[in-house]
């Protein structure tokens, strides 16, 4: 980032240099060798979504969700995160809680964040025919454009379950041309970090009252989050030459209702401040090309490289992974007879 060389003219250098030594030393003066500098931190953009609304609870009930889920809303609102939330509208259809679960979606608008379309049922591409997808999405927007409307807004954004966009060309761009129909936009994501393996991990831990044990969870899953980010604005640099903004994937669930706010500080730590995920797709690098088609939802960023001939491969290989003893945990939980979704 060149933000701290500062061009000066010459002379103006020399009657500064005078004037303010250090300032100028800082601002690495015109001939002086640039030792590494540790600046302030970059100004980096971020957008914010968060997916699978109402809730992922890993089987907790509804009175224990909504506080968890307040808890979320009031940590992103606390920082002035406009983020956009998508739904899952089959989640909201339990006998008993329909009123409930949809007061839910409420707070998110009501906090000022904006709500999309992430299906009913949350079926991959992948492996789901085109027609089951479809009504996937018809079916996934009825309460949320109600809610939305009501408020003299539009539903516009729909995000891909699993991010899973396609196989063939053909598949994606029929589907895309189905969500264009219907008034969509496709909102893609850079930054990914697993939320689920850890959510999942301190789920395991939160039904075996380990305490101790999710106090450490918490710290690996931040640092976790960090290298990620410092994964993905490296993957950036690397394809465009600087930061472009970055869009945040992460969930709604028991964990980053705890998480979110040590979370977002790491993102200003590192120097980042929020927009909205329509501003960070007004930068143009987000209208590269898409080169993936296959089984997997990756972040744009590898799919940009995909459609500059890298392999993508050798990109999945390189992302920070969970450290061992947390996906252990997300297994052990996965293979208990009543795990949810
Ligand atoms: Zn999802």
């Amino acid at each position: 980032m060149s933000r701290s060389r500062i061009a000066f003219v010459p002379a103006i250098a020399a009657i500064l240099a005078i004037a303010f030594p250090p300032l100028l030393s800082a601002a690495g003066a015109p001939g002086a060798s640039a030792p590494s500098q540790p600046a302030a931190a970059p100004r980096r953009t971020v957008a914010v979504t968060i997916d699978d609304l109402p809730f992922v609870g890993y089987g907790l009930p509804l009175a224990a969700v909504a506080p968890l889920s307040s808890k979320l809303v009031a940590a992103l609102a606390a920082r002035k995160v406009k983020a956009v939330a998508f739904v899952n509208e089959d989640k909201l259809f339990v006998p008993g809680e329909v009123d409930e679960r949809i007061a839910l979606l409420t707070e998110w608008l009501d906090a000022g964040m904006e709500l999309g379309n992430h299906t009913f049922g949350h079926p991959g591409l992948t492996k789901t025919p085109l027609p089951a997808m479809q009504d996937a999405v018809v079916k996934g927007e009825v309460v949320t454009r109600g809610l939305l409307e009501k408020r003299g807004q539009r539903l516009k954004w729909f995000r891909h379950p699993y991010a899973q966009t396609g196989t063939s060309r053909e598949t994606r761009d029929a589907f895309e041309t189905f969500l264009a129909s219907r008034g969509y936009t496709v909102a893609p994501l850079s930054i990914e970090h697993e939320d689920w393996v850890f959510a999942s991990a301190d789920a395991k831990l939160a039904a075996d009252h380990d305490e101790a044990g999710r106090a450490r969870l918490l710290a690996a899953y931040i640092e976790d989050f960090d290298g990620r980010c410092a994964f993905y604005e490296e993957r950036s640099r690397a394809l465009f030459g600087r930061e472009i903004p970055q869009i945040l994937l992460s969930h709604a669930n028991a964990l980053n209702a705890r998480a979110m706010p040590l979370l977002l500080e790491r993102l200003e730590k590192r120097g980042y401040t929020f927009v909205t995920l329509e501003e960070a797709l007004a930068d143009p690098a987000w209208k590269s090309a898409d080169g993936y088609f296959g089984p997997w939802g990756p972040s744009w960023l590898h799919r940009f490289a995909a459609a500059r001939g890298e392999d993508v491969k050798a990109l999945f290989r390189a992302e920070p992974e969970a450290p061992k003893w947390v996906a252990d945990l997300d297994a052990a939980r996965s293979a208990a007879p009543a795990a949810p979704r």
